[in-house]
């Protein structure tokens, strides 16, 4: 394992290949959105990411996705429907996607944009 105090991922989103996909969360159906949550960790320092995935085929640049540090533990506790709670809970988390103009970034808001 590199530095864990310092890793990329903590300062950015990273490319999938930075990360090891270790398994589907399952859907969130909250207000018809059919949001992707996966679990991954990140391949350098070992944190655990949720990943959630939401686009709404009806709509162009509507394609985004939310990233968030987790524990195991809590991944236990965090059925698909609380996983934007549950990001909206942390001091930051990371967003990207078209529904960005393709851009990338962190945000430290409390408040994810994640319905249409
Ligand atoms: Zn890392």
């Amino acid at each position: 394992m590199a530095d864990a105090d310092s890793c990329p991922c903590l300062e950015e989103s990273q490319q999938h290949t930075h990360y090891q996909h270790i398994r589907s969360l399952g859907v969130d159906e909250t207000n018809g959105r059919f949001g992707d949550v996966e679990l991954w960790q990140c391949k350098s320092c070992g944190r655990y990411w949720l990943r959630y995935l939401v686009e709404y085929e009806h709509l162009t640049a509507s394609g985004r996705y939310f990233m968030g540090l987790i524990t195991l533990e809590g991944v236990d506790n965090l059925p698909p429907e609380k996983t934007i709670p549950y990001l909206e809970s942390l001091d930051w988390h990371f967003y990207g996607g078209s529904y960005f103009d393709g851009k990338k970034g962190k945000s430290f808001s409390h408040h994810i944009p994640v319905d249409s």
